[in-house]
C-alpha cells in the first residue's frame, strides 16, 4: 500500500460493541490486511447486555472471547473497553480515553458511527470520536499521552437512517473479493450472529443447530442484509469504478466524510484506499 508519512496507512474502526466493526467495516479491513496494513477494532462498550437469557459480567467476557477470535482471522488487534453495554454515557473519562487510544494507535483513517444513529451507544461512541477530533492535536489535553501533529481523515460507517440527513457515502468499497473473510470474522461473534440477533428479530428458531448450516445461514442473512447498500448507491458505485463495473458489483461497504477530521483530498484517497480505481 502508498506510504503516508513514511509507513503504509493505518486504520482504526471505532464501533459502539463487539461487532459493529465487522458489520460495517469487514470487508475494508480485509483489504487493508491484504495489502499489508495495521487495522485495530475497538468496542468501546464491554457486550454486558445483548443477550436474550445471560447479562453482566460473564455475558462481557464471552464477548471478549469472540472478538479475540474475530481478530486472530485477519491479525487485527481488537480493543473492548470497559464501557457497559446499553448505558454508554459520553463522560470526559469516555472521551479522555479515546483521545489516548487514537494517539497511541496513530491511524490515518478513523471510522465510526454516525451521531444521528438509532442506538444511543453508537449515537454516543460518534459524539465521544467527534469531539475528540480537534482535541487529538491540542497538548494539554489528556497530556500523558503525546498529542498528534495532525488529525486523522475521519469517516462514518454506513446506516440507513434518513432523518436529519441520510448517509451520503464519500467513498464506496466493492467487497465481494473478501466476503469469506467478513463471514469469518462474524461467524465469531456466536452469541450474538447465532443467538441475540435473530431473537431479536424473531426468527432464533430459523437457525439451524448444525455448524455448517450455521455458517450458510449466516451467509444468506448477512449478504440479504449487504444488498440493498449497493443498489441504494448504485450511482456511486458507478462513479468509483466506471459503468460496466460498477453496474455489476453487488456487495459494498461505503463510508461518509465526517467534516471534523482532515479533508479527504483526491490523493489522500488515492492512498487510503489504494484498492479502488484511481480518481481524476
Ligand atoms: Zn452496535
Amino acid at each position: 500500500m502508498a506510504k503516508v508519512g513514511g509507513r503504509a496507512p493505518r486504520m482504526m474502526v471505532i464501533g459502539a460493541h463487539p461487532d459493529d466493526c465487522e458489520y460495517k467495516a469487514g470487508g475494508l479491513a480485509a483489504l487493508y490486511r491484504q495489502s499489508g496494513s495495521d487495522v485495530c477494532f475497538v468496542s468501546v462498550t464491554d457486550g454486558r447486555s445483548g443477550h436474550q437469557t445471560r447479562y453482566g459480567p460473564q455475558l462481557a467476557a464471552e464477548r471478549r472471547e469472540e472478538t479475540a477470535a474475530s481478530g486472530r482471522v485477519l491479525g487485527v488487534e481488537y480493543r473492548v473497553l470497559s464501557y457497559p453495554d446499553g448505558a454508554l454515557q459520553p463522560t470526559l473519562e469516555a472521551r479522555d480515553e479515546i483521545i489516548r487510544l487514537i494517539r497511541q494507535y496513530d491511524p490515518n483513517l478513523v471510522l465510526t458511527h454516525r451521531p444521528n444513529d438509532y442506538h444511543p451507544d453508537h449515537r454516543n461512541t460518534s459524539l465521544l470520536v467527534c469531539d475528540a477530533s480537534y482535541l487529538l492535536t491540542v497538548p494539554a489535553v489528556a497530556s500523558q499521552t503525546p498529542a498528534l501533529a495532525r488529525m486523522p481523515v475521519i469517516m462514518y460507517l454506513s446506516d440507513d437512517f434518513q432523518r436529519p440527513s441520510p448517509f451520503s457515502p464519500s467513498v464506496v468499497v466493492d467487497i465481494e473479493p473478501v466476503l469469506d473473510s467478513v463471514l469469518d470474522m462474524l461467524a465469531c461473534h456466536r452469541s450474538q450472529v447465532f443467538d441475540w440477533l435473530p431473537f431479536n428479530r424473531g426468527e432464533l428458531d430459523q437457525v439451524p443447530s448444525n455448524r455448517d448450516q450455521q455458517r450458510q445461514w449466516l451467509r444468506d442473512w448477512f449478504l440479504g442484509v449487504l444488498a440493498p447498500l449497493a443498489d441504494r448507491h448504485r450511482e456511486a458505485i458507478i462513479l468509483a469504478y466506471g459503468e460496466e463495473i460498477g453496474r455489476q458489483i453487488r456487495y459494498i461497504e461505503a463510508f461518509e466524510t465526517c467534516e471534523y477530521g482532515t479533508p479527504l483530498t483526491p490523493e489522500l484517497r488515492n492512498r487510503l484506499f489504494p484498492f479502488l480505481p484511481d480518481e481524476g
